[in-house]
């Protein structure tokens, strides 16, 4: 008697991006996922924002100057890309590509403008996740505690942030960030049904035609 060819069923990369305003919680509950998950890996953006304490250039993004910036959009080699509180930032394509290519799933921390564009090339690979804060209070707290940026700079983003939030219906989930184990464990949640729909699944008819012949 010889094994099911389990191997016949293959998966198509799926594309999954969370946004949020800042200090809803993303970076974290993405590296969570990110530790948990070796099929998923996260896309590093380029920007030409200047690095913050701590951020290493080519791991939290690939930091250029505004000439390099142009150039990659002009010689399409960016995904997508935005204006973002006056700094710009975009998705190198090659790797995303390589990625889903393989069958293996990328991570996008991109904001709506972003997400927005890539419905517009890929829908049926995307899946989208707005990530809420649970507060205002919450939202201000979280951003103050941070300290990365300057005072200026902080008030700026709390200003933004309800623009950003008046983006939430045009995603496909929605996560209200309360409590961050709980968050994760919906974020895997998400993950796994969306792995498990059919037309992400190369491979099923021949697979079930096995069954039925007893291969
Ligand atoms: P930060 O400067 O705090 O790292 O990011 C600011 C905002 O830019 C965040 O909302 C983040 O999701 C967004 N962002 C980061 N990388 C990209 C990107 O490649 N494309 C787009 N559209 N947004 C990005």
């Amino acid at each position: 008697m010889s094994d099911l060819p389990f191997d016949l069923i293959r998966r198509r990369g799926l594309m999954m991006v969370l946004s949020s305003p800042s200090g809803a919680g993303k970076t974290t509950l993405s590296r969570r996922l990110l530790e948990t998950d070796d099929e998923i890996s996260l896309s590093v953006s380029v920007t030409t924002r200047a690095p913050r304490a701590g951020e290493v250039d080519g791991h939290d993004y690939g930091f250029i100057d505004l000439t390099e910036f142009n150039l990659l959009v002009n010689r399409d080699q960016l995904l997508e890309h935005a204006k973002v509180f006056g700094n710009y930032y975009g998705t190198p394509r090659l790797p995303v590509e390589r990625t889903l290519a393989q069958g293996r799933d990328v991570l996008f921390d991109i904001d709506w403008q972003g997400t927005q564009q890539l419905a517009e090339k890929a829908r049926d690979d995307l899946v989208s996740i707005f990530i809420l804060p649970p507060s205002f209070h919450e939202l201000e707290r979280r951003l103050f505690s941070r300290a990365q940026d300057d005072p200026v700079e902080i008030n700026r983003r709390m200003a933004k942030a309800a623009d950003e939030m008046s983006h939430w219906a045009e995603y496909d989930y929605v996560i209200v960030n309360r409590d961050l184990d709980q968050s994760v464990m919906a974020v895997r949640s998400i993950l796994l049904a969306e792995r498990l729909k059919r037309r992400r699944q190369i491979g099923l008819a021949e697979f079930v035609t096995g069954l039925k012949v007893g291969h």
